[in-house]
């Protein structure tokens, strides 16, 4: 035996283990399905890697999965001929979480009592061994390196042994787990079978159970030589068939055979009306580390120029990792004439459908199928197509249920908002697949065809509006106009939906157009006229607050799109940024500050004709000039309280929040006596309370 190294496992993982060891969860016979997917990825390695080199697989010409249960040691075997660990795969695989990002949403997930079935989804499996063993060993051969022995008895540390003990496995990996006493029915074979039927059912290389079985055998009861032996039975059996054999005797037999537990015919091959619920679930499972059943499946084949056969499928939930940036772009794995090649095809689909998983087996590409020709090829092209095109297919079916659409929507309306910004082929028709909250929704939310159906005669453009939540929209002063001719209006409060927005541009020929931003109204002559006079009259009530703003504003104009409520609003220029995308903006670390510079929103202050304010501010200006104090204050706030109620934030609040306190001192008639009295006799702070009553006044 060759000498132990010794090593810590990684902070999350101990504590992963001593919640593994812990739990109630009584869900235990999970732990088969973690290790057998293991060792099916290792198994796909090595397949892989035989294509391009097929001696790799001369250390084990044969590809399996073989469990063997060793009921007087208490001993649970799972062996199987994949690729195999290195010393220093031990160390990195076995010993530290290798998924970036997985440790913070593990931790967060179990501190938050997750179901333990989950942990196959962090990257992290095959620990759940500890749910049923106190020891295990992983005795490992890999092409590249000796045969060592890691072995654990959970805790904080593993030891790494070169293995002089156990017989030579040639390749691959055995994992020994000594059973808990309390899980002692791993051993059974019957429960093995349940299990691997239930959880395994579709892996891709035959599950092995080594079994023992009692056989009766027929021998001659006399003593015969050996050649009589071989050929005597074979003449009787023809000859005399049925016949009681006198001259035979039985005697029991304990014979050990393999026994295949799994379906090796891939799914995919399988005629569509043959295949049930159960087994589409079950596949999926298998293929995707989830624990729950999918929301919905497409099986189809493709033939003529193309051939190839696909299961795609939708989780029923977004994945924890969706838009991390360093995630698997590709969920599903490809084929070709039924030998695994690859799950991290990123050319198989776009980004945005990234969500969606299966597997794909294609006809025509060659096995040898190398990172270059992936990206390259023409064939996969049409494939790409091909399962977006079958996706929103699926997507469209999902919407007549409502349901089950809402679930969809739920958990991947953003992936099709962001089909909607990238991808200019399909983006009418995912348009289709928006919902929104309106100013006519309720509760409920629209599509935008039945909000076109919804239009009024006169009305050209859908409206919408933008913001961070429906609460911040809902009672806009930019709705004022639009509700009182009766129009509806969208709100778009995901941060997505602007860039979403962006690109869509228009939908069945109506032109989208977002309310915050400077538009045309739709307007009777009637309507026209009155907007030309305000112009007029206000002329110089504009011209005042614009000197009064200065560059704040690129320009300040009367506006026939306010109420009488809102004195005032900002609009921001049609190209440009919204007021909400420039929150968005800032909310990003990582933004361009060049881009800030051309795309910032160009501020158009907007006044109400119709607000008492306005009409006071005109008399006041009128009289005393744009130069005059209080209009000079009054304006100030007005254009704050503008940005506030637009979505903008203040670049300075505490001077905003100055000239309130000093509005509300005046609400609560402080006169400059008091003022004077509770400040310490600093004779600034006399001038200023006099000022403060004189501006304000
Ligand atoms: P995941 O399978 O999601 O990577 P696991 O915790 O199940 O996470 O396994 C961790 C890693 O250990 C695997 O990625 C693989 O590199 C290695 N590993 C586990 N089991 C085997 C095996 N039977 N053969 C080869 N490598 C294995
Ligand atoms: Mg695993």
């Amino acid at each position: 035996m060759g000498k132990s190294e010794s090593f810590e496992f990684q902070a999350e993982i101990s504590q992963l283990l001593s919640l593994i060891i812990n739990t109630v969860y009584s869900n235990k016979e999970i732990f088969l399905r973690e290790l057998i997917s293991n060792a099916s990825d290792a198994l796909d390695k090595i397949r892989y890697l035989s294509l391009s080199d097929p001696k790799v697989l001369d250390t084990e010409p044969e590809l399996f999965i073989r469990i063997t249960p060793y009921k007087d040691q208490k001993v649970l075997e799972l062996r199987d001929s994949g690729i195999g660990m290195t010393k220093a795969d031990l160390v990195n695989n076995l010993g530290t979480i290798a998924k970036s990002g997985t440790k913070q949403f593990l931790m967060d997930a179990l501190a938050g009592g997750a179901d333990m079935s989950m942990i196959g989804q962090f990257g992290v499996g095959f620990y759940s061994v500890f749910l049923v063993a106190d020891n295990v060993q992983v005795i490992t051969k890999n092409n590249d390196d000796e045969q060592y022995i890691w072995e654990s008895e959970a805790g904080g540390k593993f030891t790494i042994t070169e293995d002089t003990v156990n017989e030579p496995i040639g390749r691959g990996t055995v994992i020994r787990m000594f059973l808990k006493e309390d899980q002692l029915e791993y051993l059974e074979e019957s429960r093995i079978k349940e299990v691997v039927h239930k959880h395994s059912e579709f892996v891709s290389y035959p599950v092995q159970l080594a079994v023992t079985k009692e056989v009766e055998k027929e021998v001659p009861v006399e003593e015969k030589t050996e050649e009589d032996e071989s050929k005597e039975p074979r003449i009787e059996e023809v000859d005399d068939e049925g016949n009681p054999k006198e001259e035979k005797a039985k005697v029991k037999e304990i014979v050990k055979e393999n026994e295949v537990l799994n379906t090796v015919k891939p799914l995919w091959t399988c005629n569509p009306s043959e295949v049930t619920k159960e087994e589409y679930d079950s596949f999926y499972k298998s293929i995707s580390n989830d624990w729950e059943d999918p929301l919905a499946v497409k099986h189809f084949s493709v033939e003529g120029q193309l051939e190839f056969k696909a299961i795609l499928y939708i989780p029923s939930r977004a994945p924890f990792d969706l838009f991390e940036g360093k995630k698997k772009r590709s969920n599903i794995k490809l084929y070709v004439r039924r030998v695994f090649i690859t799950d991290d095809a990123e050319e198989l689909v776009p980004d945005w459908l990234s969500f969606v998983k299966g597997v794909v087996d294609s006809e025509e590409l060659p096995l040898n199928l190398s990172r270059e020709l992936l990206q390259q090829n023409k064939i996969l092209k049409v494939i790409r197509k091909n399962i977006v095109k079958r996706c929103i297919d699926m997507f469209n079916e999902i919407s007549e249920d409502q349901e089950l659409f809402n679930k969809f929507y739920e958990n991947f309306s953003k992936n099709i908002k962001l089909g909607i910004h990238e991808d200019s082929t399909n983006r009418a028709s995912l348009a289709k697949l928006l919902r929104y909250k309106s100013t006519k929704s309720g509760d409920e939310v629209t599509s935008l065809s039945d909000y076109v159906t919804r239009m009024p005669e006169h009305q050209k453009n859908i409206y919408f509006i933008t913001g961070e939540s429906v609460k911040a929209v809902e009672k806009s002063p930019f709705l004022d106009a639009l509700k009182a001719k009766n129009f509806e209006v969208l709100f778009l409060v995901d941060p997505i939906d602007e860039y979403a927005a962006q690109q869509l541009k228009e939908f069945e020929d109506k032109k989208l157009v977002d309310v915050t931003k400077d538009y045309e109204l739709e307007e009777t002559e009637e309507e026209k006229k009155q907007r030309e006079e305000d112009i007029k009259n206000y002329e110089k009530l504009t011209a005042a607050i614009k000197e009064v703003l200065g560059d704040q504003v690129e320009k300040v104009v009367v506006s026939d799109k306010l109420g009488a409520e809102a004195p005032a609003a900002i609009r921001t220029a049609q190209f440009g940024w919204s007021a909400n995308m420039e929150r968005i903006m800032k909310a990003q670390a990582l933004r361009d500050t060049s881009m800030s510079q051309y795309m910032a929103s160009k501020k158009i202050l907007e006044i109400s004709p119709k607000s008492p304010i306005i009409k006071e501010l005109k008399a006041k200006v009128e009289e005393s000039g744009a130069q005059d104090r209080t209009v000079k204050d009054l304006t100030t706030l007005l254009f704050e309280t503008a940005l506030l109620v637009s979505g903008f934030s203040l670049d300075d609040p505490s001077s905003f929040a100055s000239r309130i306190n000093r509005l509300v001192s005046l609400g609560l008639n402080i006169d400059e006596s008091s003022v004077e009295e509770s400040t310490t006799a600093a004779p600034e702070a006399a001038v200023e309370g006099e000022s403060v009553m004189e501006e304000v006044d």
